[in-house]
């Protein structure tokens, strides 16, 4: 079958098996050319594991580390003429590879919310790993079934306590226009922190501590985001920001829960990066085109697989212990460099629908939206037929 993109807003209904299967061969011949991490993790256990940082997360623990996974996400398999979903790809390219390095890399496909999922986990990691010494929380989701309750809730992308407004970019037809978003309403709050927050985390911990999957001294990181003042409203300050909140405490509560032995929780605060989940929050594409301008121009230019490179060798199992004041890991730090922000915020207040491709990246942008996807990747054939 030939397969094209066809997007629909910030989502692209198709992907492709071959592009996709390159997207992951390419990170790991990034990781490759890095070098080993010393006193890695040998068996991690990744949830939301098959896009975005959760698979460069994968990918570092496996071509770096040398470790065993089980990787844990919500992915749809190929239905008729209809292709997979790009995580599905993802996951089983890196199930390939792996397994070609003599490594295990055990996939789950459900619902890591619910009981069942995590029940399948467990009995993955007992058959075939024994135990875990990390595990990485990357889920990103618009909603979730609590399982003690079966109540659905589900997340929004909206400012609290006021309006806001704000210049935003289409895309699709690169026009720059404004953005009004209502306050959110207090049970879309909860809603969005039952997502997004850290209870779920705190679960998965309870149970694979209850088990005795965890080994001595096992970490889990769980990823975050703060920005800039430009998406401040929408974001740190808006309902996202209160569910990170909410993972802030629950580090707290896992490293106490883990106290016995002695293992501990870390939160990370990774940089903006196009994924599937950043590109549906609005004002997000704008400012990363521009970040994405800014930061090439200064050579700090940095995706998901050098962003979790870099906290795995340095941070995690290296020696740079800093944390900020708040306690959370800090690798969004050349994202929120003065010179960095000084330069995003000139080029936000300049940019125009006739401006947009000569000051900002949004070319790049597109590029890499289409990439998530395995589309735009030079070498491919993408007129010739490929098998779903
Ligand atoms: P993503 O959309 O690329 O990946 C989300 C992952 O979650 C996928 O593997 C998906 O299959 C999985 N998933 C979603 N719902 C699931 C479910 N019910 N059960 C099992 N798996 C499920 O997202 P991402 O951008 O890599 O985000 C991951 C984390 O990183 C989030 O916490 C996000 O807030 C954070 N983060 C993202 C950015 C960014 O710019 N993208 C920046 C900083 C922090």
């Amino acid at each position: 079958m030939i397969i094209k993109p066809k997007t629909r807003g910030f989502i692209c209904l198709t992907a492709h098996p071959v592009g996709c299967e390159r997207n992951v061969a390419e990170q790991i011949a990034y990781v490759n050319r890095s070098g080993t991490i010393d006193g890695g993790p040998k068996n991690v256990l990744i949830i939301g594991a098959s896009t975005g940082y959760g698979l460069a997360s994968r990918i570092v623990a496996s071509f770096g580390c040398g470790a065993n996974t089980v990787g844990v996400f919500f992915e749809r398999l190929a239905d008729g003429d209809k292709p997979a979903s790009a995580g599905w790809y993802n996951s089983t390219a890196l199930k390939k590879y792996a397994e070609k390095e003599g490594l295990i890399a055990e996939n789950i496909n459900g619902d890591a919310f619910s009981d069942e999922v995590k029940e399948k986990t467990i009995e993955a990691i007992k058959s075939k790993l024994g135990q875990v010494d990390c595990v990485v929380y990357s889920l990103a989701s618009p909603k979730r079934t609590d399982p003690r309750t079966g109540e659905t809730y589900r997340s929004v992308l909206k400012p609290i306590g006021g309006k806001f407004k704000s210049k935003t970019v289409n895309v699709d037809s690169g026009e720059i226009g404004d953005v009004e978003i209502e306050s959110a309403t207090a049970e879309e709050i909860v809603g969005t922190v039952k997502v997004m927050g850290g209870e779920d985390w705190e679960l998965w911990m309870q149970t694979l501590l209850r088990e005795n999957v965890l080994s001595d001294r096992a970490k889990t990181v769980a990823y975050s985001y703060l920005g800039p003042k430009i998406t401040k409203p929408i974001y740190s300050e808006g309902t996202i920001g209160r569910a990170k909140e909410d993972l802030d405490r629950a580090a707290d509560a896992i490293t106490h829960m883990l106290a016995n032995i002695g293992g501990r929780a870390h939160i990370s605060v990774n940089k903006a990066v196009v994924t599937q989940a950043s590109s549906a929050i609005p004002v997000v594409p704008l400012y990363i085109a521009i970040l994405f301008r800014v930061m090439r121009e200064k050579n700090l230019h940095e995706g998901c697989i050098e962003q979790m490179y870099r906290l795995f060798k340095n941070h995690l199992y290296g020696s740079d212990e800093s944390v900020d004041t708040d306690g959370r890991i800090r690798i969004d730090n050349l994202e929120m460099r003065e010179d960095v922000q000084e330069a995003v915020i000139e080029i936000w207040n300049k940019a125009s629908t006739e401006n947009l491709r000569g000051i900002t990246d949004i070319d790049a942008y597109r590029k890499e939206f289409l990439k998530l996807f395995g589309f735009g990747i030079g070498g491919i054939d993408y007129d010739a037929d490929v098998s779903l």
